[in-house]
């Protein structure tokens, strides 16, 4: 059986912090691509950002009409953050409207997420990517860095607001620290030994935990396609997605596309979904791997 990528619930438009594809253009693309089912999911991070799901929304239903028989649907694009952070942020509006406050907050913070089932019901959310984006205050040393990321990871697989943990170890490195000034990321905190630098039982712990919750975890085209990661790296991340396919675990796809073209997120290369399906079937994933709300 064969794997043909028709869908794409990881798009970010104009109403995103950081999106730049406009609704109109956004469903002409989609069919353009051989994308037939897929959903808008812009972020949702801070309490900042509440005006960005309020936009969104109001897109959505004005360009929904025109989408025809897609299956085209509303979400929205979570981030776990610092605990600390987001009741600092409520109470007292501090922080940027996408990274929130990332100083003075308590060592190795609890995650939170701003979403509330409020909200979700509020904006007609049909299905919630949650991700992780950042470490929660530990220092940048490749153990603690992998400890809080997959403490989040296990904050989002159990939370009942989210469908489909989006990205799992990708990483943002906002404070240059690993990244090399082109952008790419070569070593730490797990990029040059992904195989090697996280502990097996972290990955058998989030598996169980997805499994156990349904979620769905996001074969992210960035991850696999990125030209900012090694070779090494995107092979072991296969292997990885593998390991949790073994574990039943069921995948959704998402370009992570920022638009305005539907090119790989901070470059001007295309993304090329036939590479992706060979792949994915190269590790044999198969249509049936692959969630479609
Ligand atoms: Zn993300
Ligand atoms: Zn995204």
């Amino acid at each position: 059986m064969a794997i043909n990528i028709t869908s794409d619930w990881h798009i970010h438009s104009t109403s995103s912090c950081d999106g730049h594809m406009a609704f109109k253009d956004l469903i002409k693309i989609m069919p353009e691509k051989g994308i037939v089912n897929f959903g808008v999911s812009d972020h949702l991070s801070t309490p900042k950002m509440l005006i960005d799901l309020i936009n969104s929304r109001m897109e959505f239903d004005a360009i929904k009409p025109s989408a025809g028989s897609l299956n085209f649907h509303f979400g929205i694009e979570a981030s776990s953050i610092s605990k600390w952070e987001l009741e600092t942020m409520l109470q007292k509006g501090l922080g940027d409207r996408n990274l929130g406050i990332r100083q003075g907050g308590p060592y190795d913070d609890e995650p939170a997420m701003f979403l509330t089932k409020e909200l979700v019901d509020k904006y007609n959310i049909e299905y919630v990517l949650a991700g992780v984006h950042f470490a929660l205050y530990v220092p940048l040393e490749r153990e603690a860095v992998i400890s809080s990321y997959h403490r989040q990871n296990m904050f989002l697989a159990n939370n009942p607001l989210v469908t489909v943990i989006a990205h799992p170890w990708w990483f943002g490195d906002v404070n240059g620290y690993w990244a090399e000034p082109d952008g790419k990321m070569l070593t730490g905190p797990w990029f040059d030994d992904f195989a090697g630098a996280i502990p097996k039982s972290m990955h058998d712990e989030f598996a169980s935990a997805v499994v156990q919750n349904n979620k769905i975890v996001e074969i992210n085209m960035v991850m696999i396609l990125g030209p900012q990661w090694t070779e090494r790296f995107k092979s072991d991340y296969i292997d990885w997605l593998s390991f949790m396919k073994s574990r039943n675990v069921k995948f959704s796809i998402g370009s992570d596309c920022h638009g305005p073209d539907y090119s790989i997120d901070g470059y001007q290369i295309a993304i090329d979904l036939r590479k992706a399906e060979r792949i994915l079937a190269g590790a044999g994933f198969t249509n049936a791997d692959i969630w479609c709300l």
